[in-house]
């Protein structure tokens, strides 16, 4: 298969995490008779600098152009006292907007290998867990009409949550698909006891799922949700929820899993294309030195994949490769413990190529 992906290594330790992402996709196109083309887009810190703004309507359409994007991180003190609209993040947002990217999907796994890391008891863990939080992404709470009055000289603020049937259906949809690709279950999470816009979307969710009947299905109120992520995570496959819930179940469910070099995240939009890029951010701390983790833009390009160019087999790959390093006990420095292995940024690259 032929792909074209355009590549946003970004600022700070984008460029060495993305270099290594690469390496594993050449390896993949060479191991499975693929062919790649790359095209590098600036957006952040590195498009201001050259063409004084985060992201350039060219760039945008390049972006377009491709069948997927692959992004690093963007950002670093250098940019922070640019005017707000000047600021690398809002690349990020206009890119996110111009795509139309509506599905953001964050896995939440945790290693065997890993434990260590995680806050919950090893009864609870036992041999790790694997979920796919799934969220509205341009809907809901955070889109809504917004206003602060003053009524009778006490200030009121009004925020409005609105979701149309269309908008959840095409998510649902998402919701399913991936679920097909995974263990076939969705738990959708919603407020339906009290929000109208939840009992639509339970409705709507409950009519697509009539075209999945392979995909089991069952409704969570999103309180619960959050205590059973803590109670049981391994019950979870994929959890389908509007925007706000998502936002804050997805920083719950990363947080479980321990570490931020780990967490891969994609952005879908109605057709196969996605936007994969690691759920951290650019780490000016340890940038330039070697020593970030590959392992969360690494996994983002196994989901790229999977998700947007139907490679399973590749992905599923990837996935295992990067399991037996960490069984082999290497570690970069985010993740080391006792008694393994301290690895560089390349070296890690190197150690998941020599698996593949
Ligand atoms: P951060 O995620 O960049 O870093 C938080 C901490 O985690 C740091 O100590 C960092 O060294 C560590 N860390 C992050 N990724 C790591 C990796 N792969 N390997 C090892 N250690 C890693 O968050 P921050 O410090 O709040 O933000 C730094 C910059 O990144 C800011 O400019 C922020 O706006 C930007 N940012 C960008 C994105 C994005 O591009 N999607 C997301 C979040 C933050």
């Amino acid at each position: 298969m032929e792909k074209k992906i355009a590549v946003i290594k970004g600022d700070g330790i984008g460029p060495e995490i993305v270099d290594q992402a690469l390496r594993v996709l050449n390896k993949i196109a060479e191991k499975y008779g693929h062919t790649f083309h790359y095209t590098d887009v600036l957006m952040g810190g590195v498009s201001i600098d050259a063409t004084g703004v985060p992201l350039t309507n060219e760039a945008l359409e390049t972006a377009k152009q491709s069948d997927a994007v692959l992004l690093g991180a963007v950002g670093g003190p250098k940019w922070d006292n640019q005017p707000a609209n000047l600021r690398p993040e809002k690349g990020l947002l206009a890119i996110r907007k111009g795509l139309n990217l509506f599905a953001n999907l964050r896995p939440a796994v945790l290693y065997e290998e890993l434990n260590a890391a995680c806050p919950l008891r090893e009864d609870i863990i036992g041999d790790g867990f694997d979920m796919m939080i799934m969220r509205e992404l341009t809907g809901g709470l955070y889109f809504g009409e917004r206003k602060t009055i003053e009524e009778n000289g006490v200030q009121k603020a009004i925020d409005t949550l609105t979701y149309d049937e269309n908008e959840i259906r095409r998510i649902a949809i998402k919701g399913f698909d991936i679920a097909r690709k995974r263990r076939n279950k969705v738990t959708s999470v919603d407020k339906a006891n009290v929000l109208d816009s939840s009992r639509l979307w339970r409705k709507v969710v409950h009519e697509v799922a009539k075209d999945y009947p392979d995909v089991e299905l069952e409704d969570m109120l999103v309180d619960n949700c959050a205590m059973q992520l803590v109670r049981d995570p391994k019950q979870f496959d994929v959890i389908l929820t509007e925007n706000m819930f998502g936002d804050i179940l997805s920083d719950e469910a990363s947080m479980v899993t321990g570490s931020i070099g780990m967490l891969a995240s994609a952005s879908l939009n109605e057709t196969k294309f996605g936007m994969y890029e690691p759920s951290h951010g650019s780490a000016p701390d340890i940038a330039g030195q070697n020593k970030a983790n590959p392992i969360a833009t690494i996994l983002s390009a196994s989901m790229m994949l999977r998700y947007s160019f139907d490679m399973d087999k590749e992905a599923d790959d990837v996935d295992q490769a990067i399991k037996k390093v960490l069984q082999k006990g290497y570690r970069t420095g985010d993740i080391m413990s006792e008694g393994n292995t301290l690895v560089t940024c390349s070296e890690m690259g190197d150690a998941i190529l020599q698996e593949l």
